[in-house]
């Protein structure tokens, strides 16, 4: 198959229009609530194994620019003292979680994330990381992975990042036509994507992960095609292809976005298709309902033994016991529940620096959460499940009404005890992951479209 084979036409407007949940999580961060605090985190790192693998996320909330598009939890600080500020907030945070929690731990791996790390200077970045390396246990194995702007790379930062173990970097691409990249307010030449991954590779961070998007303002099928050609031709290890979800009730900056240059979600649908076509072409291996990796790559590793995990930051191959958020809005995990950070960077850092907690919301995780948490997991990394496990979790009369429909539908089939999600179903796999949670109330303003 070439990447001009024409996009595969399986659009179904029933389960494509549906407004589903992401599942990184499962409760769903929707259900988070303000009755979660430092008494619960610390009663459920009671619960883990003796000789816990930790994972910790580091939050950087700052960009030079908003992107209209953008979802994520980031400021445009106007001061250095704003950033300095944060960042004596974020230093007291490590201290705190480091003496709670587990000594024994070992830290497998950290990710910084934004907003955009790289707005650092490299000796904050550098005192950044010394702190984490004073404070916790971590392995000299342990993957170290930034998310960069690649218009704020500098070749100083890259090595400085290098020297202080870097070793994956992931840069945001999104589409790369002029006008396209005017309606969403990000000015990035193509020019500006290569000198980052030659900056990267020439400190010797060879690991590189790129993200593109469908389902912006004036994009088609394409402008998709080039730019996933173009990102390919750099020979990422791993790419990333997401949706843009227009919430302009929530994210305020989206009301830029102009409506009308927006793909209906048939258009949208054949752009995700042609993203995959041209990234399968091209070598890449599917991870998952959106991501693609290198056959040498560690996510198509767990592909093939089966180890696939989902989180927040999307697929991925942390096995983690608990995973520590630092830094505002940064969410802390463990397989007893979720606790998250006050989202707000500059009430965060007065809660710190006034020695009160960091923790705003969360939701402790039943039995039964777990347990369903599991199977949707499974389904959205395997595309397979034991029949079994569907009945057993007293989804009974639902699910087997559910499943007739999925099945008639063509997006499951079912064949020896097992659920198996089709070559139709999976970019539907949300909208079937929905069928498997009792708590699952279509709310079309709280999650963003399946495709
Ligand atoms: S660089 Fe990333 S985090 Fe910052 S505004 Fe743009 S999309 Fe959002």
């Amino acid at each position: 198959m070439n990447d001009m084979t024409p996009v595969s036409p399986c659009f179904l407007p029933r389960y494509a229009r549906e407004n589903v949940p992401r599942y990184t999580s499962y409760p769903p961060a929707t259900k988070f609530h303000d009755g979660v605090g430092d008494p619960d985190w610390a009663n459920w790192l009671e619960t883990l194994p003796s000789s816990p693998s930790l994972s910790l996320y580091v939050h950087i909330p700052f960009c030079r620019a908003m992107c209209w598009y953008c979802g994520c939890n980031t400021t445009i600080p106007n001061k250095d003292s704003r950033i300095a500020r944060y960042l004596e907030a974020l230093h007291l945070e490590i201290d705190r979680k480091a003496a709670t929690s587990p000594v024994a731990g070992n830290v497998q791996s950290i990710h910084f994330g934004g907003g955009s790390p790289d707005m650092l200077s490299p000796e904050r970045f550098a005192a950044l990381m010394g702190r984490l390396r004073d404070q916790f246990n971590i392995s000299s194995t342990a993957q170290i992975s930034v998310e960069l702007d690649p218009r704020g790379l500098t070749p100083a930062l890259a090595e400085s990042m290098a020297r202080c173990g870097v070793n994956r970097a992931s840069l945001g691409v999104q589409d790369l036509s002029d006008e396209v990249q005017r309606l969403i307010h990000r000015i990035q030449p193509q020019q500006t994507v290569s000198a980052a991954v030659h900056n990267l590779r020439a400190a010797g961070i060879n690991a590189i992960n790129m993200d593109i998007m469908y389902g912006l303002p004036a994009q088609t099928v394409e402008r998709v095609r080039h730019t996933a050609r173009r990102v390919a031709e750099l020979q990422p290890d791993r790419l990333a292809v997401f949706g843009y979800a227009h919430v302009p009730w929530f994210k305020k900056h989206q009301k830029a976005i102009p409506e009308d240059r927006l793909p209906d979600s048939e258009q949208r649908f054949a752009q995700m298709q042609a993203a995959s076509s041209v990234l399968t072409s091209s070598g890449y291996q599917p991870v998952g309902m959106d991501h693609f990796a290198q056959h040498s790559d560690g996510l198509s590793a767990a592909v093939r033994a089966g180890t696939l995990r989902r989180n927040f930051q999307g697929y991925t191959d942390d096995n983690y016991d608990a995973l520590i958020g630092l830094g505002a809005s940064a969410i802390s995990d463990t397989k007893r529940g979720f606790a998250q950070n006050i989202v707000d960077p500059w009430r965060y850092a007065d809660a710190i620096l006034a020695g009160e907690s960091a923790i705003a919301r969360g939701v402790q995780r039943t039995e039964q959460d777990i347990r369903i948490g599991q199977l949707i997991e499974t389904l959205m990394c395997q595309f397979e499940l034991p029949l079994e496990s569907v009945f057993q979790m007293k989804l009974g009369r639902v699910a087997n009404r559910d499943m007739f429909e999925l099945w008639n539908d063509g997006l499951v089939e079912i064949d020896e005890g097992m659920l198996s999600v089709t070559e139709l179903g999976r970019p539907y796999v949300r909208s079937i992951a929905t069928r498997l949670d009792p708590a699952f109330a279509a709310k079309e303003r709280l999650h963003s479209q399946a495709v």
